[in-house]
């Protein structure tokens, strides 16, 4: 069910009046379903159930403390990307024993403060960070675990800046390299192989990627045993597509169908790691139109949200439905066909960039100064990617949960612009 429904001509998030929140706590502001969250988690826990899932929430789609919470009190691990993701998930109250740790560039700082913590395991990119793990982890006389995340060479068919499982990108090692590099962990005293990790990029819309990579990962894990390995985890990453416009995604039973029959055929425990999928629509941005201007023949909507609130648009052209949060004319249901009464905009913040919009040439109602205008499909990817660019001031976070609410992050003021500076 979608959080964000529009009822009586104005939406809202559960139970919660959009536009009333806008207005107690300004825009641009983040608004996000507790409800939505906590299911999306559910879903993919349930349709895995078979072969009890460890699943790792991305940390790096949306770290907000309270998200982690929430997360946490389900049930949920983690995967972490950074030493301050790890310090994110422990200040959130988690068990640091359930986070796995990815990353291609770990320094030895990350490297030590994850051992510290005991984490599941140490997601392997490289052979020189298996020798820096090994190093660290002698010096405090500790056994790394560790998974080797292999590059399955397989196509995600997701944008070019996505795309993590194809051949030459910088992520994972070799595929064929498994052999060699599973008895350089087995022969180290200071590692231990858990498992085999690949993530093949994000979102990845359909199940067919995830079908090539899980009889990889089944092919290796058999070969492995064969040579005496103890190989116990298959972890497949996340990247589970996200319904940006309309129901493009597999749903996570069918993404279960095609990797479930593969984890139980290897008699292996399953590690997941979606992030997209669980908070992307559980969240929307919400902004104020500034000024409507019509030059060069096009329509512009300019709006207090910018690239430095939701870059995706800039940066990968993603795709995000944005409506009126009071519409004088209904949402369709396509909202890049051609519509009656909606000639098309530019949608575009105020930074000074040409690349500074949320959508270009889409069909939009006529809107004024002053009207609100919800950006959808922004929970993940959205704040994590936020920034201060041009001086400006990122907008309160809001958590809903039925009719009640609160500010999960506050609005930052002028001070805080300039609170690390010294002169
Ligand atoms: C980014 C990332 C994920 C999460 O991807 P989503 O699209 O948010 O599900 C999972 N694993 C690794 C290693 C990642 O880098």
């Amino acid at each position: 069910m979608d959080p964000f429904q529009y009822q009586d001509g104005e939406l809202f998030c559960e139970q919660v009046s959009v536009s009333a929140l806008s207005q107690e706590f300004g825009t641009p502001i983040w608004i996000y379903s507790k409800s939505k969250l906590v299911n999306e988690y559910r879903q993919i826990q349930e349709a895995f159930a078979a072969v009890d899932p460890v699943i790792c929430y991305s940390v790096k789609a949306n770290s907000n403390l309270s998200i982690l919470k929430l997360l946490n009190e389900e049930g949920c691990s983690f995967d972490v990307v950074s030493g301050g993701e790890l310090f994110r998930v422990r200040e959130a109250g988690a068990d640091t024993t359930k986070v796995a740790f990815a990353g291609v560039g770990k320094t030895d700082e990350e490297i030590r403060f994850a051992l510290e913590n005991d984490i599941l395991m140490f997601n392997v990119e490289s052979e020189p960070e298996l020798d820096a793990i090994s190093r660290i982890a002698a010096e405090m006389g500790k056994v790394a675990p560790v998974a080797l995340r292999l590059n399955p060479d397989v196509d995600g068919k997701t944008h070019a800046k996505t795309t993590t499982g194809k051949k030459g990108n910088k992520f994972g090692m070799d595929f064929e390299r498994h052999n060699e590099l599973a008895d350089k962990v087995l022969a180290d005293p200071y590692l231990e192989l858990r498992g085999i990790h690949m993530h093949i990029g994000s979102p990845i819309n359909t199940t067919d990627p995830y079908r090539q990579s899980a009889e990889k990962a089944l092919n290796i894990v058999r070969e492995l045993r064969k040579k005496g390995h103890q190989t116990n985890w298959i972890n497949l990453g996340g990247g589970f597509g996200l319904n940006y416009r309309g129901d493009e995604a597999a749903t996570a039973q069918e993404y279960a169908e095609v990797i479930v029959p593969f984890v139980q055929e290897a008699e292996c425990r399953l590690a997941l790691e979606p992030g997209r999928s669980i908070a992307g629509n559980a969240g929307i941005l919400v902004s104020e139109v500034v000024f409507v201007k019509h030059e060069g023949g096009k329509r512009f909507v300019i709006q207090d949200a910018a690239m430095n609130d939701l870059v995706r648009p800039a940066m990968y052209d993603s795709f995000h439905k944005i409506w009126p949060v009071k519409p004088s004319v209904a949402p369709p249901k396509d909202f890049e066909a051609e519509l009656e009464g909606c000639p098309p905009a530019d949608i575009v913040g105020p930074v000074c960039e040409s690349c500074d919009y949320l959508a270009k040439s889409r069909p939009f109602p006529e809107v004024q100064r002053g009207d609100l205008l919800a950006t959808f499909s922004a929970g993940a990817y959205g704040t994590v990617m936020s920034s201060n660019y041009n001086s400006r001031r990122r907008g309160t976070e809001v958590l809903v949960d039925g009719s009640e609410y609160k500010v999960i992050r506050r609005k930052e003021t002028y001070e805080d612009l300039i609170a690390h500076e010294r002169v």
